[in-house]
C-alpha cells in the first residue's frame, strides 16, 4: 500500500470536540474527506448541526452533531457513548475545544483563571481518559489535542497567563499518557498552532485590533489558516502515524523560532 492510501481513514470513526468552527471544523471536514465517519461534538448545538450537515453533503460520510460541555465529566462519558452507538465505534479523536481569556494576571480573578484551565487543560484529561478507557479495551486508537505555540512562547502584547499555562499542561499531559498508554495501541499527540484566523482571534473585540502587530512579528508576516492544520491532524489520526506518540507538532509558520 502507498503512503497516500496509508494516510486514508476508512472504515474509521472519530469525533472532533468544538467542532462547530473554526480549526475543530477543519480538521473534522479534513478527517471525513480522507474516509472517516465523524462527530462534530461542541456545546452550541445549533453550529454544529449545521457543521455536520455542511460536511456530510460534502464527503458523503456519516456526520453526526452532539451536544457536549467538555468540562463536565458526565456529559463527556454521554458523548462518547452516543459516538460509539451511533457510528459503531471510535478509532481516533480530536480534542480541540477551548478559549482564551486575555487578562493581566494582576487584575485575573481566580474564577477566569479557573474557567480558563477547566476549558482547555482538564476537558482534555476528561475527554483523552474517557475515549482511551474505550480504546484500550477496543484494540487501540489515536488522540490528537490541542495545544498552542502559547504552550511553547510568552506572547505578546496581549496578557494570558492563564490560557499559556493551561496549554503547556495539555503538552505534558500528552506525553504522560502517550508513555503510559504505548504498549497497549493508544497513540497520543498535540498540535501547536501559531495565530490561526478563526473566531477565535478574527471576532475577538480584544484580539483582533492586535493582528497587524502579530503579523509584523511572524516571519511569514500573515495569521496561518485552518485549513493549514488538517494534513498534520489526518496524518495523526491514522496508521501511518503508527511510531509517532507523545509528540507536539508545532505548526506556526516559524512565529517561535526566534
Ligand atoms: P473557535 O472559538 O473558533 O472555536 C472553538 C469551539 O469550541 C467553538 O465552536 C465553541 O463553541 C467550542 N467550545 C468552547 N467551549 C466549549 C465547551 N466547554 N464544550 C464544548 N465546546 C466548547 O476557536 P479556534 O480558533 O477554532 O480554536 C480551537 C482550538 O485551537 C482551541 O483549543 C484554541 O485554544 C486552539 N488554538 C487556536 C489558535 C488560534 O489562533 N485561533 C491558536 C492556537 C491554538
Amino acid at each position: 500500500m502507498g503512503i497516500i492510501e496509508k494516510m486514508r481513514l476508512d472504515g474509521k470513526k472519530g469525533f472532533v470536540t468544538g467542532g462547530a468552527r473554526g480549526i475543530g471544523k477543519a480538521t473534522a471536514t479534513a478527517f471525513a474527506e480522507a474516509g472517516a465517519d465523524i462527530a462534530i461534538v461542541d456545546i452550541d448545538l445549533e453550529t454544529a448541526e449545521q457543521t455536520a450537515k455542511e460536511i456530510a453533503e460534502l464527503t458523503g460520510r456519516k456526520v453526526i452533531a452532539v451536544k457536549c460541555d467538555v468540562t463536565v465529566e458526565s456529559d463527556v462519558q454521554a458523548m462518547v457513548d452516543t459516538v460509539v452507538n451511533e457510528l459503531g465505534g471510535l478509532d481516533f479523536c480530536h480534542a480541540n475545544a477551548g478559549i482564551c481569556i486575555n487578562e493581566a494576571a494582576e487584575t485575573m480573578t481566580y474564577e477566569q483563571w479557573l474557567r480558563n484551565i477547566n476549558v482547555n487543560l482538564n476537558s482534555v484529561f476528561l475527554t483523552d481518559t474517557i475515549a482511551g478507557r474505550y480504546m484500550l479495551a477496543h484494540g487501540g486508537g489515536s488522540i490528537i489535542n490541542t495545544a498552542s505555540m502559547s504552550a511553547h512562547i510568552v506572547n505578546v502584547p496581549q496578557p494570558q497567563c492563564a490560557y499559556n499555562a493551561s496549554k503547556a499542561g495539555v503538552i505534558q499531559l500528552t506525553k504522560s499518557l502517550a508513555v503510559e498508554w504505548a504498549k497497549r495501541g493508544v497513540r497520543v499527540n498535540s498540535i501547536s498552532p501559531g495565530y490561526i484566523g478563526t473566531d477565535l482571534t478574527l471576532s475577538s473585540e480584544t484580539l483582533k485590533p492586535l493582528i497587524a502587530q502579530w503579523n509584523a512579528m511572524a516571519p511569514m508576516g500573515r495569521l496561518g489558516t485552518p485549513e493549514e492544520l488538517q494534513a498534520v491532524c489526518v496524518y495523526l489520526a491514522g496508521d501511518a502515524a503508527g511510531f509517532t506518540t507523545g509528540s507536539d507538532f508545532i505548526v506556526d509558520g516559524a512565529f517561535t523560532c526566534f
